[in-house]
């Protein structure tokens, strides 16, 4: 089988050329990092994990009219998303206090916030992914008005939906990261669609219970039993199989 041309390769993940025009095809490293690349590790089987995990979240929100680059899942590490232009913007929606919110603003972790808070980010590594106001973003030509308006909106509504769903199986949805694409259609319209991956490499997602934390940041915080809290998340979610991660395989790749 011919070898497809790699278009991209981050910590977590690399893009390939897709099978079809306007494709890529998305796959999902077991590599971990953290604090911009200082910490860096393995989780054994988070990239099955997360590619399931973002196939089923992205197929939720889109069923609720949320716009998203997913397309079909390809095997177990591998799925086919549009082909979009990402904006170098992270978008942070926050309803718990946690992580870099808590350490910069001393509200202590776990304080409940009194609304969801929306945080922009920009994205680059030698800066340390710093976090910029809209100003910043439209003055820098990183994003129009008018995306930032889509983005706003599109990022409260995964929160709503996505909090619901983590709260329906036993999870908080304390905070997330998403990014966006401008995907353009065969007229040259354009819109502002749901990017990259939505894991638990990107949300923090507590037990409702004992508040245990069911992601990252056990990589990050050394709290072990990293891949079983992946696991968790995924069984609770209703998407891992009796045989565990080796029984996720989706049809066979055709290229
Ligand atoms: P914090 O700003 O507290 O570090 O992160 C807020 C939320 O966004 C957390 O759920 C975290 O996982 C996610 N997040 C922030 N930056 C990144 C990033 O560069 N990569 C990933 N995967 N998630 C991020």
């Amino acid at each position: 089988m011919a070898r497809r041309r790699k278009i991209y390769e981050g910590k977590a993940k690399i893009l390939y050329e897709g099978p079809e025009p306007g494709t890529l095809v998305q796959y999902f490293k077991d590599d971990a990092t953290a604090f911009n690349n200082k910490k860096k590790g393995t989780i054994i089987g988070k990239g099955v994990l997360n590619n399931r995990i973002s196939e089923y979240l992205m197929t939720r929100l889109a069923e609720i009219g949320v716009p998203t680059h997913f397309v079909r899942r390809l095997n177990m590490r591998e799925q086919v998303v549009k082909e979009v232009e990402i904006l170098p913007v992270e978008v942070v929606v926050r309803n718990i206090a946690a992580g870099s919110l808590s350490t910069r603003l001393g509200i202590a972790e776990g304080t409940v916030l009194p609304r969801s808070i929306v945080e922009y980010y920009y994205k680059s590594d030698e800066l340390n992914d710093p976090m910029v106001s809209e100003e910043h973003i439209t003055a820098f030509g990183w994003a129009m008005p008018h995306d930032i308006d889509d983005m706003l909106a599109l990022a409260l509504r995964t929160n709503d939906f996505l909090s619901g769903l983590f709260l329906g199986v036993g999870m908080k949805l304390v905070d997330f990261k998403v990014e966006f694409g401008r995907l353009y259609n065969e007229n040259g319209e354009v819109r502002i669609v749901l990017a990259d991956e939505i894991s638990p490499d990107s949300c923090r997602l507590w037990d409702t219970v004992t508040d245990e934390k069911m992601d990252k940041d056990r990589f990050r915080r050394d709290l072990g039993r990293v891949e079983e809290a992946y696991q968790e998340v995924a069984r609770r979610l209703g998407i891992l199989p009796e045989g565990g991660v080796a029984d996720l395989e989706g049809p066979t790749a055709v290229q």
